[in-house]
């Protein structure tokens, strides 16, 4: 038996496969690549280089592998891209979605985690925001994975197949070990963003909006550790082979943190400052976006233990001026 991981040559699929191979199980990653690098698969990992749109390779893994459950992070994440440029974000991520899903159905791959987001909530009612709140996203990319959702459910009561979506919060951090991270060159991750300014890597970063009606006029959201996360899915996994409830549950620690609170943090682990200005509000953010976690943490044990605020920002910088300096002795 073994585990598909979709998008594992990712920022959080590296994490994971790194989690699953410690864990002691056998991982095929699925990944084309292009926005993931190969050197961040552990190297008990397979890699097979393909689209998870792909069904009749899907179709042949699973013959190959046996596997009894995908874990399915492969898709596009960036929201401003996504209101740029929908069409690309539904078939990257609910067309392929799709496939990924009719492959496992035939295929009779009982145990599907998915990787959602918080985004489905659009600009929630009240916060921490529960699973069962209204599901009104604001942003192509937050609707494109709802229909996964939804995709999901329906296969579920139709076909049996067993999910869990995590509903992920703002992941941010690196591997405590070094041994992966936020690699994406571009990134636009506020805390990634802010570690590559204080670096030098960027001469300036923007603050998107101080006008939010929130305490200090910036964004808030929940910032949970890459590492819990990946635990997060170990938990679903174990869940789900012990015949636990499909569904959706929410990743995130119940703590919401500003842009500006990010910044000083970012100032305090580098000693130094941030070169930051205020600019207008970014499409498709919403206010204030934090996480009610009681349901995860009943139901599956998930318990978090990198919630420090300071020690997230430090891995990332550690991690991002590892980069610095292997870009430099290239
Ligand atoms: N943000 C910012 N400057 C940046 C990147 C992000 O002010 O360069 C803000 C963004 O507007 C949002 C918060 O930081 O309020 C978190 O954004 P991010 O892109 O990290 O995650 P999202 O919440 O969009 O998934």
């Amino acid at each position: 038996m073994a585990v598909l991981v979709t998008g594992g040559a990712g920022y959080i699929g590296s994490h994971m496969v790194y989690a699953l191979a410690d864990a002691g199980e056998d991982v095929v990653v699925l990944d084309n690549l292009t926005t993931g690098f190969w050197w961040a698969i552990a190297p008990q990992a397979k890699l097979v280089e393909g689209d998870i749109g792909d069904e009749a390779l899907v179709g042949q893994l699973a013959k190959d592998h046996k596997f009894d459950a995908i874990i399915h992070f492969a898709g596009s994440i960036v929201v401003p891209e996504s209101v740029a440029d929908p069409l690309s974000y539904y078939l990257n991520n609910t067309v392929k979605t799709r496939s990924l899903i009719a492959a496992a159905v035939k295929a009779g791959i009982p145990r599907f985690v998915f990787s959602s987001t918080a985004a489905v909530y659009g600009n929630p009612e009240r916060v921490p925001v529960e699973e069962n709140a209204v599901l009104a996203p604001i942003s192509p990319y937050g609707s494109s994975k709802l229909m996964s959702e939804w995709m999901l459910r329906d296969s579920h009561a139709a076909y049996g197949l067993q999910y869990v979506a995590l509903r992920y919060f703002n992941v941010a951090g690196a591997d405590p070990k070094g041994r992966t991270g936020q690699s994406t060159p571009r990134a636009t991750h506020l805390i990634k963003v802010a570690c590559q300014t204080v670096l030098g890597e960027r001469e300036q970063m923007d603050i998107f909006g101080n006008d939010y009606d929130t305490p200090d006029g910036t964004c808030l959201r929940d910032y949970i550790h890459v590492s819990d996360l990946a635990q997060a899915h170990l938990d679903a996994l174990k869940h789900l082979r012990h015949g636990g409830a499909s569904g959706a549950y929410n990743c995130g620690y119940g703590q919401g943190y500003s842009v500006l609170d990010i910044v000083r943090a970012v100032e305090k682990a580098a000693g130094k400052p941030v070169n930051a200005r205020m600019a207008p509000r970014r499409a498709g953010d919403p206010a204030a976006i934090v996480a009610a976690s009681a349901k995860i943490k009943q139901e599956m044990g998930w318990t978090p233990r990198h919630q420090d605020i300071d020690r997230i920002v430090e891995s990332a910088l550690a991690w991002e001026d590892y980069l610095r300096q292997r870009n430099e002795a290239a």
